[in-house]
């Protein structure tokens, strides 16, 4: 058995793995695109080709995904036609939303979207035999995604464990570990994403923490707008209860609106029931907004700005990567734009801290680390854990 990182050792995003068997039988892990340059003078990237993947006659029996975030299904479209690609089902249906959006305003074709139709799915913990050399079991991850996975591999008697993105602060973080350590146990190779393990050592707050922290200043404020990403489903759940708590409206769009119907009927969990105090706006809130106060989700578009416009003393909170607000990053010049210089950044990060990845590391035992999805894999050396 053979693992090849055809890219994502030293970067963030646009991770490719693949596995191949004595056979010669293949299988990749994520198909993501790079991430937007982060400042305008980068140059543009060549685009990833992998022989029988997305060139050439198919070399690979499946494609496994582990979640939706572009920079690891972005090249969805590119891939062979005749390759079966995997992921999470509640993943691709929110998936769908989202791409059925980007048709609407021409971002995409009507022939990728058509393609989503085409993918296999699956369920947490269900096995995936029918691929050649290749026993899969998916694990549910904790990620700022929703329904991301980790994926056991067996392959020529070895034992793989893909991480994927994942941390344990979120509102699933506490079954991340309990589920290591009793379903998929000792395994030999262990591939990992590093994402923060070269920014900082402090402990990331908690989405529970955020959501305690939104009380407050929902409690504070009669008029809140917030930015955050459309399916970060964590992040809506911690200031939709938040709202609650602070006996305030709940509006979003219909999009949106959509996509946390879908989460709450699929899921049945507390954690992401959004049957209550959900609001799409339409100018007949206007008044009770004016009267009551609100919790607004807003995105840099036009019309978040004119609803904006008429609440000067609102309170902005902004809830995804500070990147995008860095100036440098030309890239982000709407975002930039749309965002108020006196916003708050209330922000917790989807990926795994130092603690996190040492306590994944003693619950698998691998006896390799492959380290990806990081800029300094190097930094893996000083894990030193327990085996
Ligand atoms: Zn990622
Ligand atoms: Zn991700």
């Amino acid at each position: 058995m053979k693992i090849i990182i055809h890219r994502g050792t030293h970067q963030i995003g646009g991770c490719i793995t693949e596995i191949r068997s004595n056979n010669g039988n293949r299988i990749a892990i994520d198909i993501g695109e790079n991430l937007p340059p982060t400042h305008s003078e980068a140059k543009e990237e060549k685009e990833i080709i992998v022989d029988g993947l997305n060139k050439g006659k198919s070399k690979f029996n499946a494609v496994l995904v582990t979640h939706y975030h572009g920079d690891h299904i972005g090249l969805y479209r590119k891939i062979n036609k005749d390759i079966p690609i995997y992921i999470g089902e509640i993943s691709l249906n929110i998936f769908k939303m989202l791409q059925n959006r980007l048709l609407s305003v021409n971002k995409i074709s009507e022939e990728d979207y058509k393609l989503l139709d085409k993918f296999h799915t699956f369920k947490n913990k269900e096995i995936i035999d029918e691929i050649k050399d290749f026993k899969v079991i998916p694990y549910m991850a904790d990620h700022s995604a929703f329904d991301a996975h980790m994926y056991l591999i067996e392959c020529d008697g070895k034992r793989i464990l893909h991480t994927g993105d994942f941390r344990i602060h979120g509102q699933r973080g506490k079954a991340v570990i309990p589920m290591l350590k009793r379903y998929v146990k000792k395994v030999d190779v262990l591939i990992c994403e590093g994402t923060t393990l070269t920014r900082t050592r402090e402990q990331p707050m908690t989405e529970y923490e955020l959501q305690l922290e939104a009380t407050k200043i929902f409690k504070n404020n009669k008029y809140n707008f917030v930015m955050c990403s459309s399916t970060n489903i964590d992040r809506i759940a911690a200031i939709h209860k938040a709202s609650i708590s602070a006996h305030k409206m709940f509006i979003c769009d219909n999009y949106q609106k959509d996509i946390l119907k879908y989460v709450t009927t699929v899921t049945r969990s507390y954690l992401y029931n959004f049957s209550k105090n959900v609001y799409d706006y339409d100018k007949n809130l206007d008044s009770k907004m004016q009267k009551y106060g609100f919790v607004m989700l807003v995105r840099a578009n036009s019309s978040s700005n004119n609803i904006m416009k008429n609440y000067p003393n609102s309170k902005f909170i902004y809830s995804q990567w500070d990147g995008y607000l860095n100036p440098e990053f030309t890239n982000y010049k709407r975002i930039q734009e749309f965002v108020p210089k006196n916003h708050i950044y209330l922000h917790t990060s989807g990926h795994a801290d130092f603690n996190a990845i040492k306590k994944v590391c003693e619950a698998v035992k691998p006896d390799i680390i492959i380290p990806i999805h990081g800029e300094k894999p190097e930094v893996f050396y000083k894990l030193r854990f327990k085996k």
